[in-house]
């Protein structure tokens, strides 16, 4: 916790009051990102901690975690997978009008939809859900899942979900900020959560 590296990245984050609605005090990354130090900072915090864990798989959660996933997976030789919100998966093919036209082995061939699995999960107001493609783990490989922010933990909770329900082990859960809902807390369902700042 004495890294001097931790206090270069909480200063380098923003705080956007009343964004993207009143009363959410939205805390920016983009700050952090543009500062070629710091981000580097960042990603070789995470890198330093997971490159000898025998993590084969990071999930990045859409869509600040796709900011800081890849880096860090690239960086510990771990595939990246994007857990995606709802429709944005290539899931099954749009058959278009003209598609009666085609030959039948034709469209075998142009169907080969990625299947996809869902979990829902809730926001201060209503629900959200996270996508997964079927086959994007493998069975017992172990597994980082990596976002910018934890509040409640909803989000992080529905990617463990997707992940467990594929046969992958889920070693931690990573993101740049904790705000206070999350203080003390050292595990996410029973998973270890870990976090490299607070909100000032
Ligand atoms: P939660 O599911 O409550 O843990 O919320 C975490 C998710 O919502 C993350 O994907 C964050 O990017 C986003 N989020 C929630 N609150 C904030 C905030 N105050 N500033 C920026 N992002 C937030």
């Amino acid at each position: 916790r004495g890294d001097p590296r931790l206090k270069a990245i909480s200063d380098a984050l923003s705080v956007v009051p009343n964004f993207p609605k009143p009363g959410i005090m939205f805390q920016d990354i983009t700050t952090l990102v543009s500062n070629h130090k710091v981000f580097k900072h960042t990603v070789d915090i995470f890198v330093d901690r997971y490159r000898d864990m025998g993590i084969s798989v990071v999930a990045g959660v859409e869509a600040r975690g796709f900011i800081f996933a890849p880096p860090i997976a690239l960086a510990i030789g771990a595939k990246f997978i994007p857990l995606r919100k709802p429709g944005k998966l290539p899931g099954s093919i749009q058959m278009q009008p003209k598609s009666q036209f085609y030959q039948v082995d034709e469209i075998m061939n142009l169907c080969c939809p990625g299947e996809v699995i869902s979990e829902a999960y809730e926001l201060e107001y209503g629900n959200d859900c996270l996508e997964m493609h079927v086959g994007a783990v493998e069975q017992g490989e172990r597994a980082l899942i990596i976002d910018d922010l934890v509040a409640t933990g909803g989000t992080l909770s529905a990617a463990i979900r997707l992940l467990e329900r594929e046969g992958a082990e889920v070693v931690e859960c990573a993101c740049v900020i904790g705000l206070p809902e999350v203080k003390g807390r050292r595990l996410l369902d029973g998973k270890p959560l870990y976090v490299l700042v607070e909100p000032r």
